[in-house]
């Protein structure tokens, strides 16, 4: 049989079922999004036997003809979507499997081991991939970690204090949960001060920026990667970005990422992303982003009303953190409560969380897939009522039932693939 259903049954089953949740159940975590059915049918073409090692027109392999022009297609398109209406300058690379994948190669291009890196720390917003202990950013450098304020802000001054006193070669800036905007232009000049690079992640708010809404790193960095499946809403995939870059900064990057640390590009993967970056560049993407602007703050206006504190005081994007300390419920509890209300939502830990990582007091929430469904202001202040409603009653099996038959109701009103 040719097809998995009859071939694999027990893999055709968890696939359907996998289709069914993603239906059904309300999508908010901030770093998800569905990919269109195009962007699929990219992924899953011939493209993905072919070994395509090298660049467009200097590849290790015969036969790449063709994939040399989707991945010219890929690197033209990620111009100009960052390239803010001009590709003049700008440097892209779509080769990068993920966005772990493209910090990596950043940080092995311009750093040797043991040298000093100045992140955002996890526990306050940044990704692991910025200097975490566990990751090999902070096993491989000296990672220096700065957080954000009692106000839940990052504070420059106390970045540039950090940036004096470590002299880091490397400044990170970017997040994985931060509600505001962020200053570039004050990060570069931090950088400048001590003569480091200034290097981006701007992974969540990718699509956000492509579509001017909000403050784009490029003209401010050194070098800019990001992941193409979150706000973007792409494959899974990462790239790396760069504005005026120096002939050697090229070339380092290029290098770093094949032959160093990675092999045949996943041409497929490549594929799905010229597509994406094309649905990009479309007048629809810049009304969807915004949607998914005005969708956070509606959904944050009701939590603040119903009792519940965010971290930072409100969005500016796509995510906002509500902080449950002193609510008399973990991140945890709140997450699995949700869960069985088929609202799918993750912990996250909140600034001067006191419960372990695990655990946290705090939830991340994000409004890109959603919004991609459809949904507009009204449909998620109903959402966020329902939220507050577990989030006041997390034991009551009740109210969970309630909230349940509620949203799987919404949910139907907005097939996802239809
Ligand atoms: N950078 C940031 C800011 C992220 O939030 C993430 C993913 O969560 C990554 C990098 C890593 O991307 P990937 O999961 O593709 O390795």
């Amino acid at each position: 049989d040719a097809r998995i259903e009859g071939y694999d049954p027990e893999l055709a089953q968890a696939i359907a079922d996998e289709a069914r949740r993603q239906e059904d159940h309300v999508e908010l975590i901030a770093s998800e999004n569905y990919a269109s059915p195009r962007v699929m049918e990219a992924q899953g073409s011939v493209l993905t036997n072919k070994y395509a090692e090298g660049y467009p027109g200097k590849r290790y392999y015969g036969g790449c003809e063709y994939v040399d022009v989707a991945e010219k297609l890929a690197i033209e398109r990620l111009k100009q979507l960052f390239g803010a209406g001009s590709t003049e300058g700008m440097y892209a690379n779509v080769q990068p499997h993920s966005g772990s994948q493209a910090n990596q190669a950043v940080y092995l291009a311009l750093l040797q081991p043991g040298d000093t890196i100045l992140g955002m720390s996890l526990a306050h917003g940044g990704h692991l991939t910025h200097g975490a202990k566990v990751n090999v950013s902070g096993k491989l450098f000296n990672a220096v970690q700065y957080g954000v304020n009692d106000q839940g802000l990052i504070d420059y001054d106390e970045v540039e204090r950090l940036a004096l006193e470590h002299k880091p070669k490397m400044v990170v800036a970017g997040f994985s949960a931060y509600s505001q905007k962020i200053d570039w232009a004050r990060f570069r000049a931090i950088a400048d001060k001590v003569g480091a690079w200034l290097f981006v992640d701007m992974a969540h708010v990718a699509g956000l920026i492509a579509a001017g809404v909000y403050p784009n790193p490029l003209p401010h960095a050194h070098v800019v990667t990001s992941t193409t499946h979150k706000t973007l809403r792409g494959p899974r995939g990462g790239i790396i970005v760069a504005k005026d870059p120096s002939e050697e900064l090229v070339k380092k990057l290029q290098s770093i990422v094949f032959p160093g640390i990675q092999g045949g590009p996943l041409m497929h993967v490549i594929a799905a992303k010229a597509v994406a970056f094309k649905e990009a560049l479309e007048p629809a993407f810049t009304e969807y982003q915004q949607q998914v602007v005005k969708n956070a703050q509606a959904m944050a206006r009701v939590v603040i009303e119903r009792g519940y504190k965010i971290v930072s005081g409100g969005t500016e994007n796509h995510l906002m953190l509500i902080d449950m300390i002193g609510k008399g419920v973990t991140g945890k509890a709140a997450e699995a409560a949700l869960g069985r209300a088929h609202i799918t939502v993750n912990k996250n830990a909140v600034p001067n969380d006191p419960q372990k990582p695990f655990v946290t007091s705090g939830l991340r929430i994000g409004t890109p897939a959603v919004t991609t469904r459809g949904y507009l202001e009204a449909d998620c202040i109903e959402l966020a009522h329902w939220i507050c409603d577990v989030l006041d009653a997390p034991e009551d099996e009740g109210v969970i039932a309630a909230v349940r038959e509620k949203v799987t109701a919404q949910c139907r009103k907005f097939p996802v693939y239809g």
